[in-house]
């Protein structure tokens, strides 16, 4: 039994009507459902159920890879950071996961293993995130240290892009030199390549290859979400109406009296807090659905609840009434996570244990 109204309602229908999506955006390329993070906030297990025809999936950690192949899924299953101690490879070659190589370290610790066994090995380059990945120029040599060492290793490429998501002209220049330099490293060799996010799957058809590894697109949200495409939210969080009460013009509500009401306002209070995941920076203002009508988050979010103002639909409200924070088309995470300084990543990642995943 679940008390508190507080929920994440998860649409296994939308994550599916996303994956078809993606596979009509990208037909000649496989797809790696990027399925980190619990899933982005989801429910790793129920996620890839839903997207068993993906054909692999990418994880931060070991961790969720083992409780994919606990489940009995034998989809490839790639670790985005790949080792973080040479002693992981045992238990990398025995549950047949897939290896991101980024830096010189872990070829070392790959070199040195007696492999004995096939090893898929996703050489990362770096294009210009700077972030993890070999210098363009070092791919080479990186690709014949591994061949010298062992006919085991099954080389693939990856890269990833920084600003694929941004449409300015700056952006864009930098997301087609990503792809240049990407093509120019990877040109002499007939393997595996894959290099498209969801905004790449979206706006540059050419970083498609082999594999793209859509997220965030998987569960609805982006910015741009592709909403010209008709991808579906897939998380819509929500809770209730735990109070109502008149304040009188001049009163303040809420934690450092940050709000003061302006005339005599009805507010409403609404049992969902930074407790739940809820971001605590969400600004004065922040749209909220209240049965279906949009309202305004007012005062500062507490940790079990924040406070809006019901004054323009007073007599519409009553205690208990269904609150949406997001996941509609009407308020997606996006917009919220706007309001919040932040991106919807973040708010489909934070939200808390405490608050139940239901599926629907
Ligand atoms: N590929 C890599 C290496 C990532 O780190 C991520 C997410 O952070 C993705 C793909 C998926 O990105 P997005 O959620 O923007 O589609």
């Amino acid at each position: 039994m679940i008390y508190r109204p507080t929920k994440a309602y998860v649409s296994l229908p939308a994550l599916s009507h996303n994956l078809k999506l993606i596979k009509k955006l990208s037909p000649q390329s496989k797809v790696m459902a990027v399925i980190k993070a619990n899933g982005y906030g989801h429910g790793i297990c129920r996620v890839a159920q839903q997207l068993s025809e993906a054909d692999g999936f990418a994880v931060t950690s070991i961790e969720e890879a083992l409780v994919l192949r606990q489940k009995g899924y034998l989809h490839r299953i790639v670790l985005l950071e790949g080792l973080f101690s040479a002693s992981e490879i045992p238990v990398v070659i025995q549950n047949r996961l897939d290896l991101v190589l980024h830096s010189q370290h872990q070829l070392e610790w790959l070199l040195d293993y007696p492999f004995d066994t096939t090893l898929n090995v996703w050489i990362k380059i770096d294009t210009g995130m700077h972030r993890l990945g070999f210098h363009p120029d070092a791919v080479e040599s990186v690709v014949q240290q591994l061949l010298n060492k062992s006919s085991a290793f099954q080389i693939h490429f990856i890269s990833h892009f920084a600003s694929a998501d941004e449409q300015d002209g700056f952006s864009r220049d930098f997301t087609l030199a990503q792809i240049d330099c990407f093509n120019d490293s990877t040109e002499t060799w007939p393997v595996p390549k894959s290099l498209a996010n969801s905004a790449g799957i979206l706006h540059y058809p050419a970083s498609h290859y082999d594999w793209v590894r859509p997220g965030i697109l998987l569960y609805g949200c982006g910015n741009p979400t592709g909403s010209q495409h008709n991808f579906k939210p897939v998380m819509r969080l929500e809770s209730q109406i735990l109070s109502l009460k008149w304040i009188p013009k001049g009163e303040f509500v809420g934690y450092g009296n940050a709000w003061q009401a302006p005339k005599d306002t009805y507010v409403g209070v609404v049992a969902i807090g930074y407790a739940d995941g809820y971001p605590r920076h969400a600004k004065e203002g922040t749209p909220v659905l209240v049965n279906g009508v949009r309202v305004r988050m007012v005062g500062r979010v507490s940790m079990d609840m924040i406070t809006v103002d019901l004054t323009p639909m007073v007599n519409q409200v009553k205690v208990g009434d269904r609150v949406v924070l997001w996941g509609e088309e009407a308020l997606t995470a996006d917009e919220v996570a706007k309001w919040c300084g932040t991106i919807s990543y973040e708010l489909l990642t934070g939200v808390t244990s405490r608050v139940p995943l239901i599926e629907v």
